[in-house]
């Protein structure tokens, strides 16, 4: 049997490493000159190694995790000791545990509207999210309007609004009521996607998550084909053709891992069915600009500072220590995220990078201003991603459209993380839906 994967990704590798290992011959079909996709690598000019994009994993990421040991992988705790910092209607606060420096009043609203949101929550299934009890009422209305309705402080509004935007890469106004419950279900709930010590925020990789990319794509040796964007998929009795800018390849299936919106850009023969083209327009990609200034030290750790800060008055809203692990040099990270990093997009590069080391030293101190070097990446202009970290679904999607994220087209497969049920829009979900997407081809072809 011969399979042909779209996307070297973690979601296209994954699947081809289990493909492979079933005796399957696989040629994975890759559009960027690299592998890896929304994880990529940089080297700063002392040899540290940090991501410009996706780079932390944590407890309940068991694909992940797996994955990572099994390909002789390591990880190390993200720095995570001392106070939190935070900037609340221009004043600089430090906190620590989850208060986040606000009010009493609006603590206690934001602790129970936590508690009410992850209530519904546990409620969405994550196989079905359209088939949640109240699916109807919650897909159709945006987390905006039921933070207005529900919560009397603007600061409580505002909290919800800020991290929404630190972990969707969009805004509160764009994604519905069920995806955002869907998504908290799907990474464990709240504190969990949000939390360094045992949150998605807890450990990376040695030498950088890329890397599991890399040595997946290591052991494909020549079935392995970079720079071929492919630009059409064509099914009959007789199997699949697959053509690229380069090429063509026939092979008895095909799995599809590219973001939803970029696979509205090849041409399929047959065509796709209507609900599968209505949601390949309807899956947006959130917009973020990942920032990292390097430091000869990590100087906030003096003050004994963590190095991880919220601003809810900067378009920098998150940042984090991303030192190396021997702690040789020193590193903060932030994130231009949603309508922020829209509008930082238009920018230069040189203006973005003065807004980021101004928004450290109003955290941080006048340390903040000199960094050695500063490395980011706007994911907005990626060609082959298209915006991050992932896609979000807005009000009616899920309940219109949603079961068609993983249908079968005829000899198709989809994948990628938008397509996970647990772990969804992290390194994780990809992880497993690139597994799930090679078990049903193997068991077809048993079939
Ligand atoms: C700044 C940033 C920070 C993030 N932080 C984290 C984090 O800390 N932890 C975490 O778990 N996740 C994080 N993520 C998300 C995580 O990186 C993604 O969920 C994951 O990498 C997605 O993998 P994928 O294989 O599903 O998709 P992709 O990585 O998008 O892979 C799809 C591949 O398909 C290729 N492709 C696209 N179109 C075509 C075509 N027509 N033909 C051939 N190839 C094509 C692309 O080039 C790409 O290589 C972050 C992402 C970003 C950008």
């Amino acid at each position: 049997m011969k399979v042909v994967v779209v996307g070297a990704g973690l979601a296209g590798l994954s699947a081809s490493r289990r493909l492979v290992a079933s005796g399957v011959e696989v040629e994975v079909l890759e559009a960027r000159d690299r592998v890896g996709g929304r994880t990529l690598n940089h080297v700063f000019s002392d040899g540290s190694i940090v991501e410009v994009g996706g780079q932390w994993v944590g407890p309940t990421q068991d694909h992940a995790l797996a994955l990572i040991d099994e390909l002789g992988l390591t990880t190390f705790d993200t720095y995570d000791e001392g106070d939190y910092i935070v900037s609340l209607k221009g004043k600089i606060k430090k906190f620590t545990g989850d208060t986040f420096g606000l009010p009493p009043h609006v603590l206690v609203e934001v602790g129970i509207s936590q508690k009410r949101l992850e209530r519904m929550a546990a409620k969405v299934p994550l196989d079905e999210p359209w088939a949640s009890p109240k699916a109807a009422e919650w897909d159709g209305q945006t987390l905006e309007t039921w933070l207005r309705q529900h919560l009397r402080f603007e600061q409580s509004r505002d909290f919800w609004r800020a991290i929404t935007a630190a972990i969707f890469s969009a805004e509160a106004t764009e994604i519905s009521l069920l995806h955002f419950l869907f998504y908290c279900h799907s990474g464990g709930m709240l504190d969990r996607l949000m939390g360094t010590a045992e949150g998605a925020q807890k450990s990376r990789i040695v030498g950088g998550s890329q890397l599991i990319s890399e040595t997946m794509a290591n052991q494909l040796g020549n079935h392995l084909h970079l720079n071929e964007p492919v630009v059409s998929i064509s099914q009959s009795d007789q199997g699949v053709i697959v053509r690229t800018t380069q090429s063509e390849y026939s092979a008895d299936a095909a799995i599809v891992t590219i973001p939803q919106h970029l696979i509205g850009a090849i041409a399929f023969t047959p065509p796709l069915p209507t609900a599968r083209q209505q949601l390949v327009q309807n899956v947006p990609m959130g917009a973020v600009i990942k920032i990292i200034a390097t430091y000869d030290t990590p100087f906030w750790r003096d003050d004994k500072m963590s190095g991880f800060g919220v601003s809810l008055d900067h378009p920098v809203s998150i940042t984090f220590d991303n030192s190396p692990p021997d702690g040789r040099s020193g590193m903060l990270l932030g994130f231009f995220e949603g309508a922020h990093a829209r509008k930082a997009s238009s920018l230069s590069v040189q203006e973005r990078r003065e807004i980021f080391l101004n928004t450290l030293v109003d955290l941080f101190g006048p340390a903040a201003a000199s960094p050695n070097e500063v490395v980011e990446l706007d994911w907005t202009a990626e060609q082959w991603s298209g915006g991050c970290y992932g896609g979000h679904l807005g009000p009616g999607v899920w309940t219109q459209l949603g079961e068609e994220l993983t249908r079968p087209f005829g000899l198709i497969e989809w994948a990628g993380t938008e397509t996970a049920a647990e772990w969804n829009g992290y390194m994780d979900g990809a992880i497993s839906s690139g597994y799930l997407a090679a078990d049903r081809v193997i068991a077809k072809s048993r079939r």
